[in-house]
């Protein structure tokens, strides 16, 4: 790896929508394929806002985001966080999702384990874009999705998610 910034993406392994978000990967946000670590999981971004819920999944992107940026002793990391509608493994409407969505700089921020560089600790600096694939056709996920981006709400009021 070149770069002093990782690029790490995180989106949903759900088969039914997994070459759409490889190709908006590297063609709408035009990163080559060996440029950056793809972490597919079912349930997508959404298992980093809700790492309570989806504990292992959560554990395990963040392992691999830690292993990664340990290996290449890279402290600066661009995330790339993904969720869909239609997720058969977080369940949440588009409006939750998508506020959900907030939740992951947080979370990532606080799961993240300091890294480790001659001899002292150092922190590691991240960077978020959130994005939320939307069905093309309202209701028929086998037309596929379009991919949008979540604003970043750096100062809000606690959510709250009703339902589910
Ligand atoms: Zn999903």
């Amino acid at each position: 790896m070149q770069s002093d910034v990782a690029t790490i993406v995180v989106f949903c392994q759900d088969p039914r929508f997994i070459n759409e978000h490889v190709r908006f990967v590297e063609g709408d946000i035009g990163l080559e394929s060996d440029e950056h670590l793809t972490i597919s999981v079912l349930g997508g971004a959404g298992v980093l806002a809700e790492p309570d819920l989806f504990e292992s999944e959560a554990t395990s992107v963040i392992n691999q985001m830690s292993f990664w940026l340990k290996e290449h002793n890279i402290v600066r990391y661009r995330l790339h966080a993904i969720s869909h509608e239609d997720c058969l493994r977080t369940r949440r409407s588009a409006d939750d999702a998508k506020a959900y969505l907030q939740e992951v700089p947080a979370n990532v921020r606080l799961y993240l384990p300091r890294g480790r560089e001659c001899g002292y600790e150092v922190e590691y600096e991240g960077e978020f874009h959130l994005w939320y694939g939307v069905m093309k056709t309202p209701g028929n996920p086998q037309n596929g999705l379009r991919f949008e981006p979540v604003a970043l709400v750096e100062k809000r009021d606690p959510i709250t998610v009703s339902g589910t």
